[in-house]
């Protein structure tokens, strides 16, 4: 196997790939497995610091995003989309799909949202039923501050819906004093499971707008009320992933018993950032960095398949381009969850220095990993 810093999937520890070998029982009938999927859901909702009731659900991060909207859209609903990325706009495509009218609120791409000018926009217009936010957006590496921006939304009385997708673990969520109504997240990013799950994280108020609905949830999959009462009912509304799951289980042990990791996240991350900088190269953007990927221009000169395809040729490590509007632009290194090590990042580095002096690229000084001393 290759070594694999992308910025999700990311490598999965073994004790997680053990727990997902395990022989299986049958999770519809077993009532244990019950207790067993109630206790994961509630021990992930315990790491993003909440009492609100988080689900799994089985299908891939998008499931969880297409969930939220079509749970809470009805007809002609307004609803804010904080645009200032590819993941960030694409919330607009569900808000559509299922009836609702997204209005684009859009910065340049490689800033941050930031509180003021939001607050001045919504002082003219904040008559909408909720507003989607990315935490991390993935293909630029953009971080948006969740603590800042949710509680101005619920200020207005817009409810939040939030992808933390890439950015929990990595970066610090608090869905309570954040004021966060739908959180969603994903295996395969800083939780560092295989893809296959993604979680939804539910206010009070979020339930009873999916309660006060005039019309139908138009979707089965995508509908998370169908996952009301499954405890007292002892009944999944389809059979649960139970491997995926046994997994999933661990790998939040993991994370729960790894006290420094948000810390860990931000060395790794500046140091990454400032090895991109000294050596010369450019950070995509001018602020709001993730803690789980690092996002640089492409130099001029050469292509991201060429720096990718020598990654993989001469060092057997996988890094990965972008998509979308990003396709072309940028590569990105990921350090999220059980990647995002000093001795990862060292090599990662190490290994970019080599292929780019080989294609070429002048570079400002090495691309090195520099740990400070003391
Ligand atoms: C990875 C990711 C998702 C899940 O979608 P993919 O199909 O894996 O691209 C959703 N949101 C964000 C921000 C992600 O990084």
């Amino acid at each position: 196997m290759y070594k694999m810093m992308t910025p999700g999937p990311t490598m999965v520890a073994e004790n997680v790939r053990i727990a997902r070998s395990v022989e299986t029982g049958n999770p519809d009938i077993d009532i244990d497995f019950f207790d067993y999927y109630k206790e994961t859901c509630e021990l992930y909702s315990e790491l993003l610091h909440t009492k609100n009731e988080s689900l799994i659900l089985s299908g891939e991060g998008i499931l969880g995003l297409e969930a939220a909207v079509a749970s809470i859209t009805e007809q002609g609903d307004r609803v804010l989309v904080l645009d200032n990325g590819v993941f960030g706009k694409g919330f607009a495509d569900f808000v559509s799909l299922y009836g609702g009218e997204p209005v684009l609120y859009t910065v340049d791409y490689r800033r941050e949202i930031e509180v003021e000018p939001l607050r001045e926009y919504l002082e003219k217009d904040h008559d909408f039923k909720y507003a989607t936010l990315v935490h991390c957006d993935t293909p630029s590496g953009m971080l948006n501050d969740i603590s800042k921006l949710c509680p101005l939304l619920k200020e207005y009385g817009i409810l939040t819906v939030v992808d933390s997708v890439s950015g929990m673990v990595g970066n610090r969520v608090d869905v309570d004093e954040d004021k966060i109504d739908i959180l969603c997240g994903g295996s395969q990013k800083a939780i560092s499971c295989p893809i296959g799950l993604t979680l939804v994280t539910l206010s009070d108020a979020a339930k009873k707008m999916m309660e006060d609905r005039k019309t139908k949830i138009p979707s089965f999959y995508a509908n998370l009320t169908i996952f009301k009462d499954y405890y007292e009912n002892k009944w999944f509304p389809y059979s649960m992933p139970i491997s995926d799951i046994y997994g999933l289980r661990q790998a939040l042990i993991n994370i729960k018993n790894d006290k420094d990791i948000l810390k860990r996240h931000a060395i790794v991350a500046e140091r990454t950032r400032n090895a991109i900088v000294r050596a010369g190269l450019h950070l995509y953007a001018e602020n709001g960095y993730s803690n789980t990927v690092t996002v640089f221009t492409i130099p001029e000169g050469v292509t991201a398949a060429q720096i990718i395809g020598l990654m993989r040729e001469d060092h057997n490590i996988l890094i990965a381009g972008s998509f979308d509007v990003m396709a072309g632009e940028v590569i990105r290194l990921g350090h999220m969850g059980y990647n995002c090590t000093e001795e990862n990042m060292k090599e990662t580095l190490a290994a970019l220095n080599e292929v780019l002096k080989k294609l070429g690229v002048k570079l400002k000084a090495e691309l090195s990993y520099f740990i400070p001393e003391g």
